[in-house]
């Protein structure tokens, strides 16, 4: 058989999306990378032949489970429970546990695709999966917080450990969360391993982990202006999100003298043209983090500011964007208003952010451009360190630690740039094309390897 003989780009959709029905952000993430995967493999009859990407885009496994707990008011609260284990050919499957009224088997299926392509780039050995619940944290109790967690890890634990599969944070998963389920694991199995990541410093977690998404970001960020021989530095930003990635994205803009114009959250934006300094972000992290109150209340204590509900900050004149809150959050409407207004380097600091309509704005206008699968792995790369450090019963320093960051951040920069050079149609690196092939490429041979499985 050649390569003529297999499906085409058009026919591979086709079967993806009568196999995965009503999972539009799935089949969404799919078309992403299988439009640069196509083009990559169009000579290359072994991927054709071994059904590697349409191996790949159908999960190892997918376990779903009912998650009973009392809420505090005697109240039996029923929710349903997810693990997507999509890939382990290059190691254990590892990525994030979401929380959220929106997780849906479509949602944690496109993040657990996006994952195996993200921590091929890592350069560690870590697969690709995705887990969690419609459980709405927001509003909840610390004793209904830790009743959920440990009923789903009831069944979780399972399906996962230290060698198998490696959950973390995601959306409303934080430290509080991972220490219920860590506690709960090692109630139920009496064995203390590293079976997540994000704990807690004082019982196996990692230094720089809770930063390393949003410093990631910024310094993929960084890396790219230097191949223009800019800088971060005199430069103004919008940010989305008001979580863990934002404010962590945030506050590196700000170390590294840029100015950050906007940060977000599901209700609106809040405009402060005087640029948010460490005393303004660590008074977002506290009020959306311990607080848990409106980020609208900054208006009253920083004067000059806006809050603007209903509304995306794309509409905000900028030199550098940083989509740090969810999927989808960015169409084409906020790409074009983006490029409009200047605006030369978008780093997603989220997964999937940008719609496909937005990011074909982007590469046609040929601006500076990262995708999440590249520009956010840091934290996944750290959570591979703090597997690491937990397999070898160590812990390294904070200064350790950052440097293997920026390190990794910079490989991951350059392999997409190996990958990606000159392939927008501006002669630009094509940032998407890069990390897509050569995300693909590592799981690829290693699948390769392991014949018919
Ligand atoms: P958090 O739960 O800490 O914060 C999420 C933020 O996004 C909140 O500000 C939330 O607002 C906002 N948000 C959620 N849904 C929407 C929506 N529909 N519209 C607008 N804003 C919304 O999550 P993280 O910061 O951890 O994660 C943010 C993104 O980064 C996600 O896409 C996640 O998958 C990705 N990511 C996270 C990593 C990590 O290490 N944490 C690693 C790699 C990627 P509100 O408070 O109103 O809900």
């Amino acid at each position: 058989m050649s390569v003529a003989d297999h499906v085409d780009l058009e026919q591979f959709m086709a079967g993806v999306e009568k196999r995965n029905p009503g999972e539009t952000e799935f089949i969404q993430a799919v078309r992403e990378v299988s439009e640069d995967v196509f083009e990559y493999i169009a000579d290359k009859e072994q991927y054709h032949h071994h059904q590697i990407l349409r191996r790949i885009a159908e999960p190892d496994r997918i376990v779903s489970f009912r998650v009973c707990w009392e809420d505090d008011n005697g109240n039996i609260r029923v929710q349903r429970g997810y693990r997507v284990q999509n890939n382990n050919a290059i190691g254990p499957y590892k990525g994030g546990l979401r929380f959220h009224p929106s997780v849906t088997q479509s949602i944690l299926k496109f993040l657990a695709f996006e994952q195996t392509f993200k921590n091929s780039l890592t350069g560690l050995p870590m697969g690709g999966g995705k887990g969690g619940s419609n459980f709405n944290p927001k509003g909840k109790s610390d004793n209904e917080i830790m009743r959920f967690c440990q009923s789903f890890m009831t069944e979780l634990y399972r399906h996962v450990g230290e060698d198998t599969d490696v959950p973390a944070g995601d959306i409303g998963v934080g430290a509080r969360e991972i220490g219920y389920m860590f506690g709960q694991y090692k109630r139920i199995t009496n064995r203390f391993t590293g079976v997540l990541t994000g704990k807690g410093l004082e019982y196996g977690g990692s230094l720089v982990r809770t930063e390393a998404t949003g410093y990631g970001a910024v310094y993929f960020l960084q890396n790219m202006l230097e191949t223009k021989g800019e800088s971060i530095s005199g430069k103004s930003a919008v940010i989305s999100g008001s979580g863990n990635v934002a404010t962590h994205a945030a506050e590196k803009i700000h170390q590294l003298g840029g100015k950050v114009l906007t940060v977000s959250d599901s209700k609106g934006y809040l405009h402060d043209p005087a640029g948010m300094d460490q005393e303004k972000i660590d008074w977002i992290k506290r009020q959306k983090g311990v607080v848990r109150g409106s980020l609208a209340e900054y208006t009253d204590v920083f004067a000059g500011s806006s809050w603007n509900p209903g509304k995306t900050p794309w509409e905000v004149a900028c030199d550098l964007a940083l989509p740090c809150a969810t999927q989808n959050e960015m169409d084409k409407t906020g790409a074009e208003l983006l490029v409009g207004n200047g605006c030369i380097a978008v780093s997603e600091g989220a997964n999937m952010p940008v719609n496909l309509e937005g990011v074909k704005v982007f590469k046609t206008a040929g601006i500076l451009y990262a995708p999440g699968k590249a520009s956010n792995a840091g934290g996944v790369a750290v959570s591979g360190l703090e597997m690491s450090q937990n397999s070898g019963r160590i812990s390294w320093s904070e200064d350790q630690l950052q440097e293997h960051l920026k390190t990794i951040m910079k490989d991951i920069h350059d392999t997409c740039v190996e990958y990606g050079a000159g392939r927008l149609p501006n002669g630009e690196c094509d940032y998407v094309k890069g990390a897509n092939i050569a995300g693909f490429v590592k799981v690829a041979n290693a699948m390769l390897a392991f014949g018919v499985v």
